[in-house]
């Protein structure tokens, strides 16, 4: 069975031996206080640094899920304003947490899917909150976009879930990134990435906020130690670790990606059948390809394509039933994608 769903996702299929080295190492068991956990938060840290080109004056925690990243956002600053900037049903939902938690520090502007980013204007106590990948309906906001926003000397936080270990992303351009690693890590659900800036850690020691276990100062803190706050997934930190190993360095596999993405689009161009759902090629994603036809055609398809030992991903949110999604990630192959290709010319 091969999956083209954009999250849970294909998973490399060197994890199956990864598993059993985990098991027989003993890390399952160790505690996480201990040399040996410590030792491997650590290397696993050295590692995102090496293969992800992340600079030394941001640093990496390690959390249980990119929706929990949301959440310690919002109870770790205290900003004037979220300034939540999105098109489409991830960007909406994290803003919608962000207004349950911070309801009078919370603004929200939605903008089309064929839209660059809009102009924004910010003051220097804002945090701005973009979707740099939206899994909902495949676009994406381009470096050179995010590069436009003019922070004032606030904070731009990022959430790359569906882009992070597949595309080059420019570390210098945000002050928060998240993401979590069952989308273009090739790895199982349960962990959370949160990267931060100097200036970001910055403002979270301004504000001082400590009233909740994973208070992104309490999560900073015990990771000079390399340890969590709370007993971490190790299991997931010890195959991230051996797929980091693993992995090309970002550049590579970012134009790879970036390239096969291209053929993807290429090729639904002048379909008869299925269309783009993005129509302006500029705000299209590199990571996932989302497409739509009639319903019952993509039914068929859906169905045809199992047989076949391949997942098609639902459509998202409104366009669930209109689209299908197609993960554009390093842990599939191309041989894989020839074999789709195939299916969707018949
Ligand atoms: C998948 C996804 C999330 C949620 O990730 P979880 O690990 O399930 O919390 C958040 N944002 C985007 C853009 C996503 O694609």
């Amino acid at each position: 069975m091969v999956s083209f769903y954009p999250g849970p996702s294909q998973i490399y299929p060197q994890v199956a031996d990864y598993l059993l080295d985990a098991y027989n190492s003993g890390i399952l068991s160790a505690n996480h206080r201990s040399q040996k956990g410590m030792d491997l938060v650590q290397e696993t840290v050295l590692l995102f640094r090496q293969k992800l080109n992340l600079p030394s004056d941001y640093s990496i925690y390690f959390t249980s899920s990119a929706t929990e990243c949301w959440e310690i956002i919002s109870q770790s600053f205290k900003p004037d304003r979220f300034l939540h900037i999105y098109n489409g049903a991830f960007g909406k939902k994290w803003f919608e947490y962000s207004q349950k938690l911070n309801p009078n520090h919370c603004q929200g502007i939605q903008f089309e899917l064929n839209e660059l980013l809009p102009k924004i204007e910010s003051f220097k106590n804002d945090i701005i909150c973009i979707t740099q990948n939206e899994t909902s309906n495949g676009t994406q906001i381009g470096m050179d976009s995010i590069a436009t926003i003019k922070n004032q000397g606030g904070l731009i936080a990022i959430d790359a879930t569906s882009s992070m270990a597949g595309i080059e992303l420019n570390w210098a351009l945000g002050d928060i990134w998240l993401a979590s690693v069952q989308k273009c890590f090739g790895l199982p659900a349960g962990l959370g990435i949160l990267v931060c800036s100097a200036k970001a850690i910055q403002f979270c020691e301004q504000a001082n906020q400590q009233n909740h276990y994973n208070s992104l100062l309490n999560i900073h803190k015990n990771m000079a130690l390399f340890q969590t706050a709370y007993t971490p997934n190790v299991l997931g930190i010890y195959l991230l670790s051996r797929v980091l190993q693993q992995i090309e360095s970002i550049s590579e596999t970012s134009n790879k990606i970036k390239k096969q993405a291209k053929d993807w689009y290429n090729f639904f161009k002048n379909n008869n059948k299925y269309k783009l759902l993005a129509q302006n090629a500029s705000t299209r994603s590199d990571t996932v390809i989302v497409v739509s036809s009639k319903p019952e055609a993509i039914e068929i398809l859906k169905q045809h394509t199992l047989k076949l030992g391949l997942t098609l991903g639902n459509g998202y949110g409104e366009f669930k039933t209109t689209t299908f999604r197609i993960a554009n990630f390093p842990a599939i192959n191309i041989q894989d994608i020839n074999r789709l290709r195939e299916i969707l010319n018949n």
